[in-house]
């Protein structure tokens, strides 16, 4: 957990508040849909009870976030997760919504790239300038992020996956939508820079740098009113491999849940073996497993 000394946004020394990544709504909805424990892929055996936060933010830039928060659960996250609704029709608060979620992650992915090197310098450079763009678009200080764009990727249920037979077998559909995750990644080669975050199967993709073989068809947001539907969205992009590096990681953590907590985890379906059909993980399982009798 980061503590910082002052506000990642406006700069003031103050009390920070603990601010999650993705917000708290998110994980809320995912505890209440869970058929068990929900858990964190870096320490699969411990139940978790929350996403990661940090201190981070002083109270009034909180609240500078928490309205256009209400906005996006309203007219999106819970019509979508709820399954009562596939096109939404959004004003300029879910652009600013998203780049605040987007700038929280890639704030904290940089205290990391600059201490440990992780990317190059040209990387390092564009990212840097583009938190910088986008800190100020958050405080009011310009009303865009310039070239930066937003991509909402809705993860509906997948019936075929085409030349890519280990993504079947990763359960994408269960480690999608139950499933909370947020990071920064950099493909240098083609010149391809973002911020991914799975929000239970809705994907947000903040494009920072675009290389010249990247396609996305029906995914962007633009920044003030416009519509985005989950449906016929297509996306040819390097992007491709983090959704990989996602479900790879929820394997990776899957297999090292020991015995006893596996043990715990049986023991609890088992109770709920009558009741399982209602939670919607069971749906997912299905889906996971029509796509690997292909
Ligand atoms: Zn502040």
């Amino acid at each position: 957990m980061y503590k910082l000394k002052k506000c990642a946004l406006c700069g003031e020394e103050t009390n920070l508040e603990l601010s999650h990544i993705v917000p708290k709504m998110v994980i809320r909805m995912l505890k209440k849909t869970a058929a068990g424990n929900i858990r964190n892929s870096e320490n699969p055996n411990i139940p978790a009870q929350d996403s990661e936060k940090h201190y981070m933010l002083c109270g009034n830039c909180e609240d500078l976030f928490s309205e256009k928060e209400k906005y996006f659960a309203n007219t999106l996250f819970h019509p979508y997760i709820k399954k009562k609704k596939i096109k939404f029709d959004y004003d300029s608060k879910l652009f600013y919504f998203l780049t605040s979620l987007s700038w929280r992650s890639l704030y904290l992915d940089l205290i990391d790239f600059t201490e440990n090197h992780v990317v190059g310098i040209d990387a390092l450079e564009c990212l840097i300038s583009c938190e910088k763009i986008m800190k100020d678009y958050l405080l009011n200080n310009r009303n865009n992020i310039e070239t930066i764009e937003h991509h909402l990727f809705f993860f509906d249920e997948i019936r075929e996956i085409r030349g890519n037979t280990e993504m079947a077998e990763l359960r994408p559909h269960v480690t999608f939508h139950r499933g909370i995750t947020s990071y920064t990644f950099c493909f240098e080669d083609d010149g391809t820079y973002g911020t991914i975050t799975n929000m239970m199967g809705i994907v947000l993709i903040t494009l920072y740098k675009k290389g010249s073989r990247e396609k996305w068809e029906g995914t962007e947001v633009l920044n003030g009113i416009g519509s985005i539907e989950a449906k016929d969205q297509k996306i040819i992009s390097v992007v491709g491999n983090e959704f990989i590096n996602i479900l790879k990681t929820a394997q990776v953590a899957s297999n090292s849940i020991s015995e006893k907590q596996m043990g715990k985890i049986v023991e609890n379906l088992k109770n709920k073996v009558d009741k399982i059909k209602v939670y919607p993980v069971f749906r997912d399982w299905q889906s996971d497993r029509k796509l690997n009798k292909k």
